[in-house]
């Protein structure tokens, strides 16, 4: 398998207990009385790092708390919506303080923008589009970078406690690597141990797709030689492009759909979305069609229908009582409503961001 990495996800099928394997994760399965939340149900959320430890303490009155980030590169799609929508519900049901960085620099120093004043503004976009996803407010802070320059304080702390081979090994980084990314390890482990730094030595939970726990490994290391405690992690399985692919991306217009797209467009984005149907109309109805190969079910499953109305669609789907048409027809005008609803709390929300900012 090759290298994975935060800033490097290739389009191959994962193979996610062979990683679990190589990073030396734990299955979640062996978590006892895991969360209510459905990705936990649904297997979507696969591995963890000391998540029981994270739960012992919230359920035994400990100070706990959240981390959850997002590269300022632009909107937040589906895909994020899902991790963010378990990070919402595990701060309900265990009412715990959530932590959000939005990284504008890094989005500058890995290329994916072209300026910091870009940066800046989406950052801004991504503050109120985290509002508007529905995040206890009394409990949430978001600090954005730029706006936030104690971070560099931290992040050059920690930078002592490492060594360029290190970060080299880590990342797969190379001579001609840019300096800013070098450095920026540092300062995502900074984000990650920065909640110790304000609420006191705590374990910080940091829900991440699989790629980005190279960042964890390395907060841990840091965490440890620096006298904090080790964070927590959870890892997410990657949610499906449009095609099927694991990769998405705003250049690829269609591969997912972002919470800042034209919701008729998105409706048409859902129309040409990969199924698992059969051939043929005749086919489907003979032999059903194949729920855990088709985008439509994962993205309905997700974010459009709760675990009842599922469990009824995937019943009809596998006896062949439903085709593919109807099933995409739905997912537009759910996912169009969804985004004409949520673009609309918005833009109540961009007013309110300054308040909910780390100064
Ligand atoms: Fe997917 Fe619906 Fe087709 Fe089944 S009928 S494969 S759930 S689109």
């Amino acid at each position: 398998m090759p290298r994975l990495t935060p800033f490097d996800v290739g389009e191959e099928k994962i193979d996610y207990d062979k990683l679990m394997r190589e990073f030396g994760t734990q299955p979640i399965s062996q978590v006892a009385k895991l969360p209510s939340a459905p990705a936990f149900k649904r297997g979507i959320v696969f591995s963890h790092r000391d998540f029981d430890k994270f739960l012992t303490a919230a359920r035994t009155g400990k100070k706990v708390s959240i981390l959850t980030g997002f590269n300022a590169s632009g909107s937040i799609h589906l895909g994020h919506k899902q991790t963010f929508d378990t990070v919402i519900a595990l701060q309900k049901e265990l009412n715990v303080p959530v932590y959000i960085p939005i990284t504008d620099d890094e989005a500058y120093v890995t290329g994916k923008i072209d300026s910091l004043e870009e940066g800046l503004k989406n950052a801004r976009l991504i503050a109120a589009q985290m509002i508007a996803l529905g995040f206890d407010m009394s409990k949430t802070r978001i600090f954005i970078h730029q706006l936030y320059p104690q971070i560099y304080n931290l992040g050059v702390k920690l930078s002592k406690k490492c060594t360029l081979s290190e970060i080299k090994a880590i990342y797969g980084f190379t001579d001609s690597t840019n300096a800013g990314l070098m450095f920026y390890p540092c300062m995502q482990a900074a984000d990650i141990i920065l909640p110790q730094d304000l609420l006191g030595k705590h374990i910080v939970l940091v829900p991440i797709g699989i790629d980005q726990d190279p960042h964890v490994r390395l907060a841990r290391d840091l965490a440890d030689r620096s006298g904090y405690v080790k964070p927590a992690a959870i890892h997410f399985k990657y949610f499906s492009g449009m095609s099927g692919g694991p990769k998405m991306s705003k250049s690829k217009p269609g591969s997912t759909i972002f919470l800042d797209e034209d919701p008729d467009k998105a409706a048409k984005y859902c129309m040409s979305a990969f199924t698992g149907g059969r051939a043929t109309v005749e086919e489907q109805k003979r032999l059903g069609g194949e729920p855990d190969k088709c985008v439509v079910f994962e993205y309905l499953g997700a974010h459009f229908m709760d675990d009842k109305e599922l469990k009824e669609l995937e019943s009809k789907c596998r006896g062949g009582k439903i085709m593919c048409g109807e099933c995409k027809k739905l997912l537009a005008s759910r996912c169009k409503q969804f985004l004409i609803d949520f673009q609309a709390k918005v833009k109540k929300a961009e007013k309110e961001v300054d308040k909910y900012l780390l100064k």
